[in-house]
């Protein structure tokens, strides 16, 4: 079966005063039927930047320089501008893709009850009388966890705690029955045991509804407990990617992506001695013009700073774009030695 999302190099450029930033450069990844996929980064990787451009939602000073993506079947050219491109996209939204934001206040509209915001977005995909919508609307919010929900329905967003507005939000996003629901740190406003409720409500949405979802957090502990496969971005660029999580935590082939493991306290069976990567991202200004993260990299070699690495990988599922990469079981000390 195709996969139900399939993103193929996806460049995104910003423009900065007078200067154009390459924020996204040729990323790919793809998410099947019923899969959830983490889109792992540090600030500023380029993690939201992703998935607004498959929503057509990026900021005016952004353009997709190129891009292509398959959803569900159908293929639409992410890059350019012009208006039947953007439409295409944006009907997408809202029927086969829902995306959840990070904060919850600014998709609540504060003057329309939660609950009718809820049953808005039900009939938007299906048509049913407003009393039957309603119930449904309970329904869902009984689902992501909100016990009283016959109650708090004709809540407004400003009467409900962080934690409620974030199952508001995914109970509408959900409404619509999307195949695909887009997720942007929706947890990290929040304190950790809502944390934990909100990742468990996802763990429950996933077997009920076998949509696929799309989870970008800076959190790889957060990942390990949600996803199947994983993508590591790192300034604008893809360094590894796994059709099976648990290949790549157990095994890195990222330079990366093995440091960013090392410095993750949560993640079980790695990190026993917590690790700081040293050095910190470059700008956007200032990328190396091979892997961006060689100025930081312990296995570094004179051939890194060359040029675009390509994908280096040798299994399938598994993305890997670096020249040197990680062999497990070899001490870091002695290819530290040999790479000098
Ligand atoms: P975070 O974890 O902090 O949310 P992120 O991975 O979501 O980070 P993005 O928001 O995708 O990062 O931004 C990627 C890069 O592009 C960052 O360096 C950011 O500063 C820059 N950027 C994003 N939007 C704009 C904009 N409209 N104008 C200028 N720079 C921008
Ligand atoms: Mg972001």
């Amino acid at each position: 079966r195709a996969p139900l999302l399939d993103v193929a190099d996806l460049s995104v450029k910003l423009q900065v005063g007078g200067t154009e930033l390459h924020a996204l450069e040729h990323v790919s990844f793809s998410l099947g039927y019923g899969e959830a996929r983490g889109l792992v980064g540090e600030s500023g990787s380029g993690k939201s930047l992703t998935l607004r451009a498959l929503l057509g939602l990026l900021p005016p000073n952004a353009t997709v320089t190129s891009g292509r993506m398959t959803f569900d079947g159908a293929e639409f050219d992410l890059a350019g501008t012009s208006r039947s491109k953007r439409r295409r996209l944006e009907r997408l939204r809202g029927t086969g893709i829902s995306m959840i934001f990070q904060e919850p206040s600014v998709a609540l509209n504060p003057v329309i009850p939660v609950g009718e915001q809820i049953v808005d977005a039900v009939m938007r995909r299906d048509r049913m009388r407003r009393a039957e919508a309603r119930d449904y609307a309970i329904h869902l919010m009984k689902l992501v966890g909100i016990h009283d929900a016959e109650n708090k329905v004709d809540a407004y967003e400003f009467e409900l705690s962080g934690g409620l507005k974030q199952r508001v939000m995914i109970a509408a996003a959900v409404a619509s029955k999307p195949k695909l629901i887009l997720c942007d740190e929706p947890t990290t406003a929040l304190d950790v045991t809502v944390q934990q409720q909100i990742l468990d409500v996802f763990t429950d949405l996933r077997d009920e509804l076998d949509a696929g979802l799309l989870y970008v957090t800076h959190d790889l502990a957060v990942v390990s407990q949600l996803c199947d496969s994983v993508t590591v971005l790192y300034s604008g660029n893809v360094m590894e990617s796994s059709a099976d999580l648990r290949d790549m935590f157990d095994a890195p082939r990222h330079p990366y992506t093995e440091a960013l493991l090392r410095s993750t306290p949560d993640v079980d069976r790695i990190g026993r001695r917590l690790y700081s990567i040293p050095g910190s991202a470059p700008s956007l200004d200032d990328r190396p013009r091979g892997c961006p993260f060689a100025p930081r990299c312990e296995y570094r070699h004179d051939d890194c700073e060359e040029a675009r690495v390509p994908d280096k990988s040798t299994s399938s599922g598994r993305e890997v774009h670096c020249l040197h990469q990680v062999q497990q079981g070899v001490s870091r000390v002695a290819l530290t030695k040999e790479a000098r």
